[in-house]
């Protein structure tokens, strides 16, 4: 068919790819495409779905123009959604291609679900009643649709039975529309009576969310003030508005509780986003959201790109959590991006935490956030009384980690028939094994770091490439049998020395390494909750977001341990753990302790954390990070370069560096070994690149890439806009 070209209407379609820009596509005679249509696209020898751009497509030569395939009977993606996939790209310096392939990641949602075969009672009576018949009978009376199988089930009878009644057009075959994965929550269901503190701060966000203007507000609450029921009255006032609403959790696959939770106000359950979902509920969840049938998401932060219709409120709970920031493909900070999408799509974003992000409290404290505090826990329960152990003072036993006060404290908490967790963000059961005949030290042949003893598995294992080997009897080095050493405590070995003081309590381990996954995890948590353990020894994951009712000490093993490496960073984000970790104790009220081994108890971080004062480490942290222009008060971007040879990657870093344009407003620091010098095989250089806060950091960093050399061969180059350590 020739077709004169100037008259086909080429159009960009947004491939899921590390391109730059639309790629251009023919529209085929007579099909309507608009703005944000999936199609299938033809590229090179595959076909994938892309997004319809706006305006027009570059020109192209004719006998290089393919055409579209076919316009998905899909939603579009709303035009607010595609000024953010554009936002996002340029902000972090990626291919708007990688962005948009975030929001496409749920293939099979693009065609309409099939309709499923359903059953409905007509005017025909059976030529002959049994038992069996009559109840199938007597459940469809109802009038409505049934699944074969679904009625079956309902009246106790076989298939066989219903297939019978439909032969003899007892039944008729309808259409039942696809059924929605989560029924439509009512903001008016369970309201609850709130305190005077919380209502106050329940009308403020209720006010501004029924607005519906863009505005951030940070509810600033210590745990277990009730920041979750008040956000909830800002989600109730989007939802009678009629808008759709997102809820961020750092950890939404284990915080099933949450969802009861909402249950309990809203009568019906959030759609869940994350990566545990399955792919067939996820596309359905992804269709649903895009149709707008589904109301309320809670997610993990790639739910930010989900296709919503109609958003018109975006809260971010525990909105310092490091969880929110992405460090692959492209790299972004949820809690950052929410705020973007609620900018671009003019409605409102709540953030909620007890221990605000130095960047938040910045934003609240120069106006640009409105900060709701929220100074007491709810019922008279009373916060934790946090003391230090000094280690130096009372030493554990010879060969153990847990100090003799944290001991007895866990003895008469055991008496008490209440429980006590003890926090250690270490898996395993050692950090380091080393040979005490030649001093071997047991490193990962892949990544610049030490195998971490796991004694449940029998295995030496890197967390940081997943390489793993046998328990060895002898050093490979020396050779000298049963002469390794296990250095340092993880939460395994923890574990072992709890057995040891309390033979008779339940002690239960949590670990990500716990077999049977989240759904192992889960029931854990459950069991907890409900009672079933005295003792638990946990890393970060019993940290997030759960309520433990019986849970009334927190023994922190090692609170140094975040403090020792040279971050900036680092005394804001103990702060945030170990007041996180310690607020699960006492939520119900009952008297509670936190006690923090450390071997410094003179650090501002434990000085907050024991005096309860977060208002004087927050002022000094504010200060500090002033005085030394890092963020928020100055811009800050890592360009990471790796390569498979040290060689290859120093190099390269050097002629980044080398090509820094100079500038009064920016700074290029580096580039030095990266903290992880080497993961997976890849040796790793990085440079920092500061800049004030006015300064334009990516339209630096473009030139800079620019102007360098290509990287060539294995060595590649990535961007980090606000990385989480400096
Ligand atoms: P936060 O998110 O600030 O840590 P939560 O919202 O989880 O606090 O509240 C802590 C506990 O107190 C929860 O079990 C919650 O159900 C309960 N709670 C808080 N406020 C109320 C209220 N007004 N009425 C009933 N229960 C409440
Ligand atoms: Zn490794």
């Amino acid at each position: 068919m020739k077709r004169d070209s100037y008259q086909t209407r080429v159009i960009p379609v947004m491939v899921p790819m590390p391109a730059e820009r639309p790629y251009s596509y023919a529209v085929p005679d007579g099909a309507r495409v608009e703005p944000g249509a999936i199609l299938r696209v033809p590229l090179g020898p595959r076909e994938v779905a892309g997004v319809a751009w706006d305006g027009d497509g570059e020109p192209i030569e004719a006998k290089k123009l393919r055409a579209i395939s076919e316009v998905f009977d899909c939603p579009a993606v709303p035009a607010d959604m595609r000024r953010f996939i554009e936002w996002v790209a340029d902000y972090t310096l990626s291919p708007p291609g990688m962005v948009a392939r975030m929001v496409l990641r749920a293939p099979g949602a693009f065609d309409p679900e099939p309709p499923i075969e359903g059953l409905r009672l007509t005017a025909n009576r059976p030529d002959r009643a049994t038992a069996a018949r009559e109840r199938v009978l007597a459940c469809a009376a109802d009038g409505q649709a049934w699944t074969r199988s679904g009625l079956a089930h309902a009246a106790g009878a076989s298939m066989s039975v219903v297939d019978g009644l439909t032969a003899q057009g007892v039944f008729e075959k309808v259409e039942i529309p696809p059924r929605p994965v989560v029924a439509a929550p009512d903001p008016g269901f369970g309201r609850a009576a709130l305190t005077a503190d919380q209502s106050a701060a329940a009308s403020r966000v209720r006010e501004k969310a029924a607005a519906g203007q863009f505005s951030v507000t940070l509810i600033d609450g210590v745990t277990g003030s009730g920041k979750t029921e008040v956000y909830f009255e800002a989600v109730a006032a989007a939802l009678e508005k009629s808008r759709q609403v997102l809820i961020l959790l750092p950890e939404i696959a284990l915080t099933q509780a949450f969802l009861e939770r909402f249950h309990d106000r809203f009568g019906a359950k959030p759609a869940e986003w994350h990566s545990d979902i399955a792919p067939r509920k996820r596309e359905r969840v992804w269709r649903q959201v895009a149709e707008g049938q589904v109301r309320v998401v809670a997610g993990a932060r790639s739910a930010l790109f989900l296709p919503f219709r109609e958003l018109g409120l975006i809260v971010v709970d525990e909105e310092h959590d490091p969880a929110y920031k992405q460090e692959d493909r492209v790299f972004y900070n949820a809690r950052d991006m929410s705020v973007v999408r609620g900018h671009l799509g003019n409605f409102p974003v709540v953030l909620a935490s007890a221990t605000p992000s130095l960047e938040s409290r910045v934003n609240a404290d120069q106006g640009r956030y409105e900060r709701i505090l929220l100074p007491a826990r709810f019922a008279d329960a009373a916060l934790p009384e946090l003391r230090a152990v000094d280690m130096r003072k009372a030493p554990p036993a010879r060969g153990g980690f847990l100090s003799p006060v944290l001991i007895e404290a866990m003895a008469r908490t055991v008496e008490r028939k209440e429980q006590a967790l003890l926090f250690l963000n270490r898996r395993g059961y050692a950090p380091l094994t080393l040979c005490r005949v030649c001093g071997h030290r047991f490193q990962c042949p892949n990544c610049s770091s030490w195998l971490v003893e796991h004694r449940f598995r029998r295995q030496l294992v890197c967390h940081h490439c997943g390489y793993h080997e046998q328990q060895p009897e002898a050093c490979p080095e020396c050779g000298a049998l049963d002469h390794l050493a296990a250095c340092g405590p993880g939460v395994e070995r923890i574990a072992e020395e709890v057995d040891r003081h309390f033979p008779e309590a339940r002690t239960i381990v949590l670990s990500s390494d716990l077999m049977g996954g989240v759904k192992r995890l889960r029931l854990e948590l459950e069991a907890i909750a409900e009672g079933e353990a005295d003792i638990v020894v946990g890393t970060q994951l019993v940290a997030k977001g759960h309520n433990f009712p019986l849970m009334t000490l927190v023994g922190v093993v090692d609170a140094d341990l975040g403090l020792a490496n040279g971050d900036p960073r680092a005394a804001e984000r103990t702060f945030q753990l170990l007041s996180q970790v310690t607020g699960r104790a006492g939520r119900f009220g009952k008297k509670s302790t936190g006690l923090l081994q450390t071997y410094q108890p003179e650090h501002p971080v434990m000085q907050a954390l024991v005096s309860g004062d977060a208002e004087t480490f927050y002022e000094r942290e504010i200060a500090e990070r002033e005085r030394s222009g890092l963020p928020p008060f100055g811009r800050l971007a890592a360009l990471i370069v790796s390569a498979a040879t040290r060689a290859e990657a120093e190099s390269h870093a050097r002629a980044l560096r080398g090509s820094a344009p100079a500038t009064g407003e920016i700074e290029v620091l580096g580039p030095a070994e990266a903290p992880l010098a080497l993961v997976a095989g890849r040796h790793r250089f990085r440079l920092l690149v500061q800049g004030t806060r006015r300064a334009d950091l990516q339209a630096y960093l473009r030139r800079l890439i620019a102007a360098a050399p290509r990287p060539r061969g294995s060595v590649r180059v990535q961007v980090d806009i606000d990385p989480q350590s400096f």
